[in-house]
């Protein structure tokens, strides 16, 4: 799948993504898309989810960066605070969460 004019990362164009918590780039593939709705955040598992996203590692300490740093209503540009716990649950029903 081409991006279009994208930089190319050393021949493959892998799409990266900054984490919401710990602020490193990793691969797009690799960090679970997140979005707003309404005043949660929702993980997006199929990627289809309209409208502006954030991406964090699939890590509950990722998750906790980021709540205290309040990084998610930064990134979906609101001004409240947002509500985080469908995300939580993801992250805890999840077995391959170990980094
Ligand atoms: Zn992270």
């Amino acid at each position: 799948m081409r991006q279009r004019g994208k930089l190319e990362y050393g021949g493959h164009a892998a799409p990266q993504r900054t984490c919401v918590g710990c602020r490193v780039r990793t691969a797009k593939s690799e960090l679970l898309r997140l979005v707003q709705v309404e005043d949660q955040v929702v993980p997006d598992l199929r990627g289809q989810l309209p409208g502006r996203g954030a991406s964090l590692h699939p890590a509950l300490s990722c998750l906790e960066l980021a709540e205290r740093r309040r990084a998610f209503p930064r990134a979906f540009r609101v001004p409240g605070p947002l509500d985080v716990s469908r995300v939580r649950a993801h992250l805890e029903g999840e077995p391959r969460n170990v980094m």
